[in-house]
């Protein structure tokens, strides 16, 4: 057990995180998409007590965050193709999967001959890459199955007892982790995240989306990045999600609450900032504008576990187009909902 220290990234608490780091032992710390929990991606004893810490799945791989390129040559092979991608978005929440090099160990891919590259733009985590000069396998610093957490108190309300120190560097800006994006074949979305298929597009041609990510996998079917085989983002509650137009998914939701209610069921909605006067009486939490599916990205994890400290039972959700930052939003909502889905003209 350890006393979980919280610190904001002052050139001290640096030192310290990093010199934990080269010891072998674990970090949380900030990026822009989400608090990542870091080791010594070279340290595989260091590497096993990540999955130890979050209760993750051993054939779950880690993203390895990197702050300089020439980093790239002592881990991985780098595709031709990579390289005006890195270029355009690195640093920034774009994950790249390379070829591994020997000296990133299985416990990093779960056996995958690829290894997940990302270089963060966080200046706190851009100062704690390059003061300790390691390449860092970081997956989210949530307990596995649990939302990813969003600022520093969230981290600390998983990881309290279980990792030595967390710097605090406030409130994730994206607040969705990066775009996992395979480039071995036709380049596919694996995952969607903070850059868009359509940033992706302007540089390379056609993109992918693999076919999981708006839907459940199929009975059979391989995920191809194996973190979509898990239910994450989900919260305690039965999420709900209602499509249809705007009039129509208001009332619905509000007729959708009133119900659960009526059944004993603790309930709430989850609704653009523009409907929350409207469902003033239906226990509203704002996800944002609907203008701005920025800010609803922003919001949706921090609002997924307000819902599961208040122990909601039923929670219906309005969704956004699943295009530009809307897929990565949708991929999230959708796994949180299992997918489950109203047509608001169907009530
Ligand atoms: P997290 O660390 O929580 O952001 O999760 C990392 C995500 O990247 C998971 O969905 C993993 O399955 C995925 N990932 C990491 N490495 C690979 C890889 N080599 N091939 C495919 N997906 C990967
Ligand atoms: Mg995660």
């Amino acid at each position: 057990m350890y006393n979980t220290e919280i610190l904001s990234p002052s050139p001290e608490a640096l030192e310290k995180a990093s010199g934990l780091l080269k010891s072998g032992q674990l970090v949380a710390f900030p990026t822009e998409t989400v608090y990542g929990l870091g080791a010594n991606a070279l340290n595989r004893d260091a590497v096993l007590s990540i999955f130890a810490a979050k209760d993750r799945p051993a054939d779950n791989p880690l993203i390895v965050h990197i702050w300089s390129v020439d980093q790239l040559e002592g881990i991985c092979e780098v595709p031709e193709k990579a390289w005006p991608l890195m270029e355009r978005f690195w640093p920034g929440p774009l994950t790249i999967l390379m070829p591994r090099k020997e000296t990133i160990p299985m416990e990093v891919t779960a056996g995958l001959d690829t290894v997940a590259i990302r270089m963060p733009s966080h200046p706190a985590a851009k100062a704690l890459l390059k003061a300790c000069g390691l390449p860092i396998a970081a997956p989210s610093a949530n307990r596995s199955g649990k939302p990813s957490p969003t600022t520093a108190g969230y981290v600390y309300q998983d990881m309290q007892g279980r990792i030595p120190l967390i710097l605090d560097g406030g409130p994730c800006q994206v607040g969705l982790e990066s775009t996992v994006l395979d480039l071995t074949g036709t380049p596919t979305i694996l995952r969607p995240g903070g850059i868009t298929p359509e940033d992706l597009a302007a540089i390379l041609g056609p993109v992918q989306v693999a076919g999981s990510v708006l839907r459940p996998l199929m009975k059979g079917e391989v995920a191809r990045s194996p973190g979509m085989r898990y239910r994450h983002y989900a919260p305690k509650g039965q999420v709900t999600l209602v499509n249809g137009d705007e009039a129509q998914v208001v009332a619905a939701l509000r007729k959708l609450y009133l119900q659960s209610e009526a059944d004993g069921l603790k309930a709430c909605v989850m609704c653009f900032s523009e409907h929350m006067e409207a469902l003033r009486d239906c226990c509203p939490h704002d996800i944002g504008s609907k203008e701005n599916p920025a800010s609803t990205a922003h919001l949706l994890f921090d609002t997924l576990r307000k819902l599961d400290d208040e122990d909601m039972d039923a929670i219906y959700s309005e969704v956004v187009p699943a295009e530009g930052i809307g897929l990565a939003i949708m991929n999230r909502l959708g796994r949180a909902a299992s997918f489950r889905t109203i047509e608001a003209d169907s009530l």
